[in-house]
């Protein structure tokens, strides 16, 4: 914010006043989590002219995007925000680690199994997959029934114990 520089409008809105109303913005595929939860929402910029918001999709060709930027725009132009950007960032790329510890105990909640969180994505199986435990029983014997469940983000896999069938919210 550059001093004394009285051609400048003073910016309405502070980013912790946008970052607020942004936080509630539900995730489309996972309705229970938040964009905030998720790591989608990376920076909120107040600038004298606009209000930039960056955001990082959660997987490339993940078509809730799109649904995500027009929430974030609907939520804007709400509070009275018209000038704004909402720009996409790609690089880091988003990291499941990014998923809050709040976020975490949702998905699970959810019956939807959190991403095993290591580096490198291990501990892996028998069959070089992590172990990943079912939300409703909590066994680690679990298989993969399919790389691709509701969603791409996420696979399906199957208990044995219990022998529900759930979403885990792959690794990446
Ligand atoms: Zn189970």
């Amino acid at each position: 914010m550059p001093a004394g520089n009285d051609t400048q409008p003073t910016p309405k809105v502070t980013p912790a006043q946008v970052r607020a109303w942004l936080e509630a913005v539900p995730d489309p595929e996972i309705p229970v989590l938040s964009i905030a939860e998720l790591g989608i929402l990376r920076d909120v910029q107040c600038r004298a002219d606009e209000t930039v918001v960056v955001i990082t999709p959660t997987y490339s060709g993940c078509p809730a995007m799109q649904a995500i930027e027009q929430a974030i725009a609907a939520r804007l132009r709400r509070h009275g925000v018209a000038a704004f950007r909402i720009r996409t960032r790609l690089a880091p790329p988003w990291s499941s680690d990014w998923i809050t510890a709040a976020g975490r105990r949702k998905l699970l909640e959810y019956g939807i199994a959190p991403p095993v969180r290591t580096a490198g994505c291990g501990p892996a199986g028998a069959d070089n997959q992590p172990l990943v435990a079912c939300p409703q029983c909590g066994s680690t014997q679990t298989v993969r029934v399919s790389e691709f469940g509701a969603t791409a983000c996420k696979a399906l896999y199957r208990c044995e114990d219990c022998l529900e069938p759930f979403d885990y919210f792959k690794c990446i």
